[in-house]
């Protein structure tokens, strides 16, 4: 089993992903649909624009829009798709991007919504050479705000649905959206890891973008959504920066077959099979000091629930970011999500786990808590120095430590 672990092979450890569908640890586990549809495109030749055609197909009618083409990432859909609210189809205009001389370039967006994905979305659409327009403030935004930033110059509106964003005092996308079309300006609305592939459109987002390899458990893609004609000139800029955001035949076919299989799947039963997960963490978790443990639902709706693992140091004798630490150690680390830890708890999610994977969190977890319990200290390191660690890594790569 091990050997046949290609991640043996590369001295990789074997990763055990209760965080989320992570660029950094890989993404998803992909859909054995879009497993054989790689396999069986990868050594033949196609005609690319026919294959995204057929991919627009695929996109229209999962998402209830004219037409839709695969990208590399959703980023890149971001980038792309200001792109084309720029310059239309205009090829000498997309040649000439980031040079936006005589075009509108304003993109506006709420404040709320300047995320960070990995990396900022506000340099995604600078790439395209757009201007952000910042609307309101990081817990506030109000109609008169975004309607007194449209002007002559603005090209189009980038709304962000996400856990990445402010989720009060915002307004909401049917409100935002009247206002821009109120105005003639199209809504961009980034849904990546959202599961719902047709409420943004008929909540007034003129094109919406999906990524391919989370919870559609497709490979490393994005999916672009919307009326034709912006399609195509979103297409377009494939001539031009969308160069270098280029996807593969291999990457176009994988997202197909993950949209397919994502409409044919029996979520009640992924639920289910989740929800058995969740309460055998609750269980292995139940009556240990310093823990509580309660199902949590997704905070932008999503139907799927984490377990939520709150650490009370003293009684537990451990944080919650060392608990975190200490489960990420070894040769099959197991990865919580753990970008709140500073509040002193983390959570488990269940979707991304092999059958059996399920019983090895629930054993570390009660591994690592008993170790605590008995060890001479609590163990409480410095929260400081874990926030920077990635990057303190990073700038030594590719060295280790
Ligand atoms: C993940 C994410 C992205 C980036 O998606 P990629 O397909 O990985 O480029 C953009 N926006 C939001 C809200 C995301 O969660």
């Amino acid at each position: 089993m091990k050997d046949q672990d290609i991640r043996h092979k590369l001295g990789l450890r074997r990763v055990i992903n209760v965080n989320g569908t992570m660029t950094y640890l890989g993404a998803s586990v992909v859909v054995p649909e879009a497993v054989d549809a790689i396999c069986a495109v990868l050594p033949q030749f196609v005609e690319m624009d026919d294959l995204q055609r057929a991919a627009s197909d695929v996109i229209a009618r999962a998402c209830g829009t004219e037409a839709g083409f695969v990208t590399s990432s959703c980023a890149s859909g971001i980038t792309l798709s200001v792109a084309a609210a720029m310059t239309g189809p205009n090829l000498a205009a997309i040649e000439k991007l980031p040079d936006t001389t005589g075009l509108k370039n304003e993109v506006v967006m709420l404040a709320g919504h300047m995320v960070h994905y990995g990396a900022p979305i506000a340099q995604g659409i600078a790439l395209s050479g757009a201007r952000v327009v910042q609307v309101g403030q990081s817990t506030f935004a109000r109609r008169y705000q975004l309607e007194g930033a449209i002007t002559e110059r603005t090209a189009c509106a980038v709304y962000v649905v996400s856990h990445h964003a402010v989720q009060y005092g915002l307004m909401p996308l049917d409100e935002f959206a009247a206002v821009c079309h109120a105005r003639g300006i199209p809504v961009i609305v980034d849904a990546a890891s959202e599961y719902d592939l047709k409420t943004f459109i008929r909540q007034g987002a003129d094109v919406v973008l999906y990524s391919s390899h989370k919870f559609l458990g497709g490979p490393t893609a994005g999916i672009v959504a919307g009326p034709k004609e912006f399609i195509r000139s979103a297409y377009l800029q494939n001539l031009g920066i969308g160069r270098c955001m280029k996807v593969g035949k291999e990457s176009i076919v994988g997202t197909m077959a993950a949209l397919s299989a994502w409409q044919q799947r029996d979520h009640a039963a992924v639920h289910e099979r989740e929800a058995g997960y969740l309460k055998l963490w609750l269980s292995a978790l139940s009556g240990r000091p310093g823990i509580e443990a309660t199902i949590t639902a997704d905070p932008t709706g999503n139907p799927l629930d984490r377990l939520k693992v709150t650490v009370n140091p003293e009684q537990a004798r451990i944080t919650a970011w060392d608990l975190a630490d200490a489960l990420g150690r070894g040769d099959e680390p197991v990865s919580v999500r753990d970008h709140e830890v500073e509040h002193g708890r983390f959570f488990l999610d269940p979707c991304n786990l092999h059958p059996g994977q399920e019983q090895m969190v629930a054993q570390r977890l009660v591994e690592e808590l008993e170790r605590a319990l008995h060890g001479d200290a609590i163990i409480a390191t410095s929260l400081e120095q874990r926030r920077n660690r990635r990057v303190a890594t990073l700038m030594r790569w590719p060295d280790r430590g």
